[in-house]
């Protein structure tokens, strides 16, 4: 593996300290405001803290294969580095790729930097995102998500129409940016031993914790950027408060009134339901304040909002954004307001879909404060390693038990993971070897976890493949489900003609079907307290795996009313999360054998089924089976009668 025989040390820039300067100045003082008067886009770059590191930063880069790059949020890296590396000529033959974490970053740092260099997106400068390709032959400065490099490097594993590749938040990583790095990683190494064009690799970050990135590319060179675009003044409660969105609000409206109009106000808040409670008050309230306040435009931000209504955030008016996680800085001053609540993500990596709830289960828990109540839910680690690995041997990566993980996953889990496969008729292990089956080269298809795709990829053989559609796309969103807790009574009133005995898996089916009837009537969604939202969402899920069915001319079925086929059907594909009852009333998971018990908020919790399916067990207090669907134990037999065999023999011994 090549190396710097000898790593330059990590260099500090202070380029003539910025932020001292910058201090001096009011908030607010500093930028014309976009949209308000002509804002001069050249003198907004000289204005950022890298302008004064340029020639130095070009020079180092110059020389490196790899580059790990922290500069505050803020501070030009994004918008920059990438434009200064065009200039100076680095990298000319090919293009330099900047990937994004998400989405409406990568498409509006695009519009941003073809605005500062004068042309129209989509030339010199482009975007590729799912479904949306804005690049042409001209292009050279290419913002992307993780995700489509990914894709990209599946056709081009030595990425060749790259010279750079610039990995921006680095710190937000989930086991798919792992996935990336490993695979440029990669790529950067085949190329110097094939004599081709080297590809440079700058690692960037926001935060000082990068040793590993460091650490990861060969031990390459730490280059530090100081200095803050704006100063920051901060403020605290003096006491905890026990209603913070109460106190949120009662700030965001003393805010409005004092500072000037020109200025932002972000409060960042748990979760979709509470982001869009909070932004109905705001609307609701703002319309009675006297006109000298002047307006207020409350803009939602949280992942499952469409793109488009993502991007409103980045239109210049007076506005509220509400937001569970950072934005890209705006060219104005903006007041942020956090609630002081810290947000577990567990990432279950390696899918390309991003509408998927389990991707995000957003643990929450107060940090001062914490509730007594002892639903403080511990962090359910097991990532889905399974589908990081079917993807990586989809991308024809030769060895994956070796592969070059940033944060290499236990031998144990990764022995776990491939075991999981097998068991779905995934892969084919013989001693060290894994390979693709021609099931698992369809599975790879479908931006599900295994055991999802393989669910639907079953279906046409019990005619259920319609439904099993529906059933999947429900379950790859946030809950259609509203539950406001004041109004519980009314909630259980109309939920009860939608309840099956057969689980909540069909009671979403029953949810889904009169969605439909009503052709998503959206005062039928209030009267039901069903999110319309999210069931848009469902719909245009299902739409897209739909696609995928028909181009593997799968055969689309519907079993109409009898179910029971589409219960067989999740039997056999979710067989390795089963539970059975007890004499004792109990239940316990077939596959590790541990205690389980029903959710309360499954349909199923009163009952006693004797054999069940689940989607996901939650560790709080107890361990506890979420969405639930009755089966037959005869069915998991008949689906896995091997794995069913070995479970038995290793109970009795
Ligand atoms: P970093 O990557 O270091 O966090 P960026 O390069 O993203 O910094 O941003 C630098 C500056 O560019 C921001 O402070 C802001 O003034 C401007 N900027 C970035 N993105 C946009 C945008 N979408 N619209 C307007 N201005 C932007
Ligand atoms: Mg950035």
């Amino acid at each position: 593996m090549p190396r710097d025989p000898d790593p330059p040390p990590a260099k500090r820039f202070k380029p003539g300290s910025p932020f001292s300067r910058l201090d001096k100045k009011k908030p607010g003082m500093l930028l014309p405001r976009a949209g308000h008067a002509p804002v001069n886009v050249d003198a907004q770059r000289k204005q950022l803290p890298i302008y004064q590191s340029r020639t130095q930063l070009i020079n180092q880069i110059r020389q490196l294969h790899s580059a790990v790059f922290i500069g505050e949020t803020g501070s030009g890296k994004t918008t920059q580095i990438p434009q200064y590396l065009y200039e100076a000529g680095i990298g000319r033959q090919g293009i330099i790729g900047i990937t994004q974490p998400r989405r409406v970053a990568a498409i509006s740092l695009a519009a941003r930097v073809a605005e500062e260099k004068k042309v129209q997106l989509g030339k010199l400068v482009g975007y590729t995102v799912r479904f949306e390709d804005v690049t042409s032959s001209e292009t050279k400065l290419k913002f992307m998500t993780d995700g489509m490099l990914l894709r990209e490097a599946i056709g081009d594993p030595l990425l060749l129409r790259y010279t750079v590749v610039i990995l921006d938040e680095a710190h937000e990583r989930t086991v798919h940016t792992d996935v990336l790095f490993g695979v440029v990683k990669a790529a950067q190494r085949k190329r110097i031993e094939q004599n081709k064009i080297p590809l440079k690799v700058v690692v960037m970050s926001a935060t000082m914790d990068v040793d590993l990135f460091s650490q990861y590319f060969n031990k390459s060179p730490v280059l530090y950027l100081e200095g803050r675009q704006h100063p920051i003044q901060i403020y605290y409660t003096k006491q905890p408060q026990s209603d913070y969105l109460q106190a949120a609000l009662v700030s965001i409206f003393q805010i409005h009134q004092e500072a000037p109009a020109s200025h932002d106000i972000l409060v960042f808040m748990t979760g979709q339901e509470e982001i869009e409670a909070l932004a109905r008050t705001c609307r609701d309230i703002s319309k009675h304040l006297p006109e000298s306040c002047g307006p207020m435009t409350v803009v939602p931000l949280y992942a499952s909002l469409p793109p488009a209504q993502q991007l409103r955030v980045f239109q210049p008016a007076p506005k509220v954004p509400a937001a569970p996680q950072t934005l890209t800085p705006h060219a104005e001053p903006v007041l942020a307001l956090t609630c002081c609540l810290c947000f577990t993500g567990v990432q279950e990596g390696g899918s390309l879909h991003k509408h998927r709830r389990n991707l995000h289960h957003y643990l929450r828990h107060q940090i001062r404060d914490r509730h007594g109540d002892g639903e403080s839910q511990t962090l359910q680690s097991r990532c889905n390693l399974a589908s990081v690995i079917l993807q990586l041997l989809a991308l024809g990566v030769p060895d994956v038990l070796n592969f070059d993980f940033m944060s290499k996953p236990s031998p144990e889990s990764l022995r776990t993971a491939v075991e999981q496969l097998c068991i779905l008729g995934a892969v084919d292990r013989k001693d060290d070897h894994v390979s693709l089956t021609p099931l698992g080269k369809k599975m790879a298809c479908f931006p599900l976890e295994p055991r999802f795709s393989k669910t639907l990829l079953i279906s046409p053989d019990f005619s259920c493949a319609e439904e099993v559609l529906t059933i999947i796309s429900l379950l790859s969103v946030d809950s259609v489900l509203y539950n406001p807790p004041a109004r519980r009574d009314d909630v259980l009133a109309v939920r009860r003609k939608f309840i099956s005995s057969e689980g909540d898996h069909m009671t979403l089916l029953n949810i889904y079907r009169a969605f439909k009837k009503v052709s998503g009537n959206k005062d039928w969604c209030r009267e039901n307290f069903v999110n319309s939202r999210n069931m848009g969402l469902v719909l245009e899920v299902r739409a897209q795996l739909r696609d995928i069915c028909i181009k593997m001319n799968m055969k689309l079925e519907s079993s109409l009313s009898d179910l029971t086929n589409v219960r067989r059907c999740l039997a056999h594909g979710l067989f390795m999360n089963a539970a059975e009852l007890q004499p004792d009333g109990s239940y316990v998971a077939l596959d590790t054998h541990q205690p389980v018990a029903i959710h309360p908020s499954s349909v199923l919790f009163q009952a006693k089924p004797a054999c069940v399916v689940f989607n996901e067990l939650l560790h709080t207090s107890r361990c506890y089976m979420r969405d639930l669907c009755l089966v037959d134990a005869e069915w998991l037999q008949e689906a896995a009668p091997e794995y069913f065999r070995r479970k038995l023999r290793a109970t009795k011994s």
